[in-house]
């Protein structure tokens, strides 16, 4: 018996997913378990496009072409958060972009520039270069 029916996916064209407008196959694949697995080429609203699965659109795995990340990444770097939480972070973003196969723009300096705005906290500079710009004056 021939299981093969041909249209059996869910058309996912012009549905509206996050901030991701879905605008057509971009192509299709055979997984190992046979099964059929259709890209579907995405335009964001900020202008970039993505290719993902159906799957992905419709479970909320994606909703942006990656401009929704980097605004998590913005906002991060604002809270006061250690080391620990740092590394969570980075780890999630590299495996949030592995699984995405995107390669991960950034280096972990450049990601750590980025996020370690613990200082927009209380405004205060770092312990370790206070002595060089000593608010009282009387610093020894
Ligand atoms: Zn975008």
């Amino acid at each position: 018996m021939k299981k093969e029916r041909g249209n059996r996916f869910k058309d996912f064209s012009n549905k509206i997913f996050g901030r991701l407008t879905v605008i057509k196959i971009d192509h299709t694949k055979r997984t190992n378990s046979g099964k059929i697995s259709i890209k579907w080429e995405c335009l964001c609203i900020c202008g970039g496009k993505t290719i993902t699965t159906g799957q992905r659109l419709s479970s909320g795995h994606t909703t942006s072409c990656g401009c929704a990340l980097k605004e998590q990444a913005r906002a991060l770097k604002i809270l006061p958060f250690g080391v620990v939480a740092k590394n969570k972070v980075l780890s999630a973003y590299k495996k949030g972009a592995k699984k995405r196969n995107l390669s991960f723009k950034l280096t972990e300096i450049q990601f750590f520039e980025l996020t370690k705005g613990l200082c927009h906290y209380c405004g205060e500079p770092p312990m370790n270069s206070s002595s060089r710009s000593p608010q009282t004056g009387t610093y020894i």
